[in-house]
């Protein structure tokens, strides 16, 4: 009897002592996984429905119903155990569960996108070609299937199958096939909002989509949504970007942007369009390297977004996006840009803001504003439009993009920056902005600095940035404060420095000298001491976004 007892006291303090270190485990995983949850700051992203008509509430609605089955899908593309992680998680009734659950949703699946992919739940990998092949497939096996069976060159290598092994082969099956289910569902709801849809080019591109979803075939929906006109309702839906895919970034994830136009923004853009050739002409570069046949490029729209899914929504968001990706259609019809105004606008209030009262002179600070920074996002992106393109050296035509190289991509992005500002300063002249947005554009410019090189300067956005900045600050049109680790704007030198730099940036392209761009970057493309001390104290502030949809707790 008493050995008894001796033997379940033991058994007792075992147990007690192993469940202290699960709870204290437990608790320690929980802090972690709050912490990486805290690096993206929630935000509510409205549906104003007060702009549409009750057809119109109904088109969003089903749209909205066909982007949640996005959402399913493209888990299921980026992990082939996430359905079923997912239902053991929401099952679950621990609070580890739960809060792995909340990372879980962010990053659609059990690897931190932040970090490689480095698993937070469990400890498998994820396999590089995410469940779009075998997970044991290798480059090599797919190419060599391909070359013993080249019929099948055109299946296996099509962004809208999966592959799979039959017995010893490798077979490649349809999207419409492999998700025939959903995509069945998703198309039923995409023909009602078509039935809804008053706008005629908008009621074609739903319908073509819904048929793209049973026949795979996506050329027609592409080419119908380039032809989207007077549309209030902007929505992009279906598989498209490759990045998922890390194989052989061959496979298109689903997704889905819906959005309602913005009617302020758009006149904005109406009357940039044609102040385009007096911009070109007033460029601070030689008369002979004006080109005034550019800004036929790709259209922008503005838009206020209601719900994202799918692949967008995963991890970091995207502040814009330029579609389709199909080839032939951007030869016919060329590309169409979507800027997403709350998108920027949650960014601006969640990181910027913060940005700028850590590193911002504090006399400066109330200069911030919102218009300041969406105003120089869309003069950024009619800027690219703007300057040498086709160019001429030693007699031979050719382009700046292929002169320049690999430092193309941040000398043009560093262009459409300075430009931005530069135009910017125009439109006041040209009474199109107050006199009062001048010093708003400026010290909000410079807080966006930090914002695009937080991360660092290695990718072309922030290395640009890092270029004005370095610049700017050599010439006196910026200043350190290295004292109290603050930066400000000079307002009497800033603009003839913005303008020397924007003249030494289009001869580089107007020449296509590459020499020239290399030297640009490695002069002032680096880290110097003022921006790895500001980059020090931005540590602690989130990463990106959450956006919590409101339209999720209508239907
Ligand atoms: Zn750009």
């Amino acid at each position: 009897m008493k050995k008894i007892v001796l033997f379940s006291i033991s058994i007792f303090i075992v147990m007690q002592t192993a469940s202290c270190i699960k709870n204290d485990k437990d608790r320690e995983t929980i802090k972690m996984l709050q912490a990486k949850i805290d690096q993206f700051a929630p935000i509510e992203i409205k549906y104003d429905d007060s702009v549409l008509d009750e057809r119109q509430k109904e088109v969003v609605k089903n749209i909205y119903l066909a982007a949640k089955i996005m959402d399913d899908i493209f888990l299921d593309q980026a992990y082939g155990k996430n359905r079923e992680l997912l239902a053991k998680l929401q099952n679950s009734t621990s609070a580890l569960d739960k809060k792995t659950l909340e990372y879980f949703k962010i990053m659609f699946g059990p690897f931190d996108r932040l970090e490689d992919d480095k698993p937070f739940y469990g400890t498998a990998e994820k396999p590089h070609g995410a469940s779009y092949y075998p997970a044991d497939m290798t480059k090599e096996e797919f190419s060599t299937w391909i070359k013993n069976n080249p019929e099948q060159e055109k299946a296996f290598t099509s962004e809208f199958t999966v592959i799979r092994r039959d017995g010893e082969n490798l077979k490649a099956v349809p999207y419409s096939d492999y998700y025939k289910a959903e995509l069945t569902k998703a198309a039923e709801y995409l023909r009602t909002a078509a039935e809804y849809a008053d706008n005629a080019s908008l009621k074609k591109y739903l319908l073509s989509r819904a048929d793209a979803f049973l026949s795979n075939d996506y050329y027609q929906s592409d080419m119908d949504w380039m032809d989207l006109k007077d549309n209030l309702i902007e929505v992009v839906i279906g598989p498209y970007e490759v990045y998922e895919d890390k194989l052989r970034n061959g496979k298109a994830a689903f997704e889905c942007f819906l959005t309602i136009k913005d009617k302020d923004a758009s006149e904005k853009l109406a009357i940039f369009a044609k102040f385009l050739d007096d911009m070109e002409n007033n460029l601070p570069n030689p008369k002979e390297h004006k080109n005034f046949s550019r800004g036929k490029s790709s259209p922008i729209v503005v838009a206020n977004v209601v719900f994202t899914a799918g692949d967008t929504k995963a991890g970091v968001q995207t502040l814009a996006f330029n579609l389709p990706n199909d080839e032939r259609v951007r030869e016919a019809k060329g590309s169409k840009k979507v800027m997403l105004k709350n998108f920027n606008e949650a960014k601006y209030k969640k990181m910027l803001v913060p940005i700028a009262e850590l590193i911002l002179d504090e006399e400066q600070l109330k200069y911030v504003s919102f218009d300041g920074f969406f105003n120089h996002t869309l003069m950024h992106e009619m800027s690219h439009g703007l300057g040498p393109g086709n160019i001429t050296v030693n007699g031979r035509s050719t382009e700046v993009r292929k002169e320049l190289k690999e430092t193309y991509s941040k000398i043009e992005e560093c262009k459409a920056d300075i430009l931005g500002l530069y135009n910017n300063t125009f439109m006041i002249k040209k009474g199109v902005y107050p006199e009062t947005f001048d010093k708003e554009m400026w010290v909000t410019f410079l807080a966006s600095v930090f914002r695009s090189i937080r991360f660092g300067i290695s990718e072309a956005h922030g290395a640009g940035n890092a270029i004005i900045y370095n610049y700017l600050l050599e010439k006196g049109g910026f200043g350190y404060n290295a004292e109290t680790q603050r930066v400000k704007v000079n307002f009497d030198k800033v603009y003839d420095a913005a303008k020397d730099l924007a003249n030494k940036l289009l001869v580089i392209q107007a020449e296509g000298s590459y020499e020239g761009a290399k030297e640009m970057i490695e002069k002032f493309a680096g880290e110097t001491e003022s921006i790895s001390v500001l980059r020090k104290k931005l540590e602690v502030l989130p990463v990106d976004i959450k956006p919590v949809y409101a339209i999720e707790k209508m239907y």
